[in-house]
């Protein structure tokens, strides 16, 4: 018998997301972001969830192979373009898109043997400065891709760093207005955030949307708003049991570093989970868990295997009780990621990305 913990993947959750995010802009295309293995849910396991997306986009070249296998003919993005000459040949043999950021980028496809011209996305770095050319370099570079028999059909993309937060998209949205104002293709501005919270204006949804981590259940402004409140669906749930059970009396402490001490008698119950399945070590006392899909909290340090947890609130909870993680209890009871990625200073991104390869995964 394996551990108890399994991470299952909710596909009825993913469809509701997508549809949630095509609503959010009903007159663009939407590409489903499924790059770090889909965030962690794996691809081949979201796939039918996200299948109804119009185009995949991704970063790994291994990973665009995966979802051409899964037999998805539409289009394939890779938001990072290619890293080396002959992941170009890929990407004519798989007849993937690909981001141009940079010189170099250009430099390859110019010296890139191919019957097939490739569609490009030009990246403009607005100010977030990570990838893209800036403002002012924009133009020559579309120049000289729109002179290479190896492209197709450019089009244009940005990222923004403040979609989420106080400064927002206005600063770098218009930066890309102006850059691109005259020039002839197809847009793509928005993640999550951008197109949950700025979207209102078309020229913001523009002709793509790239949402990602909404499409998993989680909320891209958390804790300003919450995953219920863009009224999107846990895409992944990590469950797993009580293996054990403890009767503390006042005093008493739970786990290394004796960081949580009893004041009066209580119950701990002792699930299998722990950094090494992926929990996040920063989690300690008082993090949110389900047991039987009633809310209480964890107790003291997590241990690489096992965790503490106040078995107060569930008196009848003991050994084999149902734990949830974070995702959905079986009485349906949800346990938003954010709320225990909060609780570990960090974000549902890391959290779903970071479900270690010893956890099985099912799919419903
Ligand atoms: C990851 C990524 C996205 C998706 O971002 P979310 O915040 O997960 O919605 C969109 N565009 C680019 C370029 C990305 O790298």
């Amino acid at each position: 018998m394996p551990r108890p913990i399994l991470a299952t993947v909710h596909t009825g959750a993913l469809r509701h997301n997508l549809e949630r995010m095509r609503r959010a802009a009903p007159d663009a295309r939407v590409w489903a972001v499924v790059k770090a293995n889909a965030y962690g849910h794996g691809i081949e396991r979201v796939f039918e969830g996200l299948r109804a997306a119009d185009g995949f986009a991704l970063l790994d070249l291994a990973e665009a192979e995966r979802v051409r296998a899964l037999g998805w003919r539409g289009p394939v993005l890779l938001l990072e373009g290619v890293f080396e000459p002959r992941d170009l040949e890929l990407c004519s043999r798989l007849g993937l898109w690909h981001t141009v950021h940079c010189d170099e980028q250009i430099d390859m496809l110019a010296a890139h043997k191919t019957q097939q011209p490739h569609r490009v996305f030009l990246k403009m770095n607005s100010g977030m400065n990570r990838l893209g050319f800036a403002p002012q370099r924009l133009r020559t570079a579309w120049a000289r891709l729109g002179a290479l028999p190896q492209v197709d059909e450019i089009s244009f993309m940005t990222h923004f760093s403040d979609a989420d937060g106080a400064r927002g998209i206005d600063h770098q949205w218009i930066a890309f207005e102006d850059a691109t104002a005259d020039l002839p293709g197809e847009r793509s501005l928005c993640n999550s955030a951008a197109l949950l919270r700025h979207a209102g204006r078309p020229r913001v949804r523009a002709d793509w949307v790239r949402p990602g981590i909404a499409l998993y259940g989680s909320a891209p402004d958390f804790p300003e708003h919450d995953a219920a409140h863009w009224q999107l669906q846990s895409a992944m749930t990590l469950a797993t049991r009580v293996i054990g059970v403890q009767q503390l009396d006042a005093g008493a402490s739970v786990g290394y570093g004796s960081r949580f001490v009893a004041e009066a008698p209580m119950r701990v119950g002792v699930a299998a989970c722990g950094y090494a399945d992926g929990y996040p070590r920063h989690c300690d006392t008082g993090t949110p868990v389900l047991v039987n899909g009633m809310r209480t909290r964890l107790l003291g340090r997590v241990s690489m295997d096992m965790v503490g947890i106040d078995l107060t609130p569930v008196p009848d909870a003991g050994f084999g009780a149902e734990v949830t993680l974070w995702g959905r209890a079986a009485n349906g009871a949800v346990l938003p990621i954010d709320e225990v990625a909060q609780a570990a200073g960090t974000l549902g991104y890391e959290l779903m990305c970071a479900v270690a390869p010893r956890v099985a995964f099912a799919v419903d």
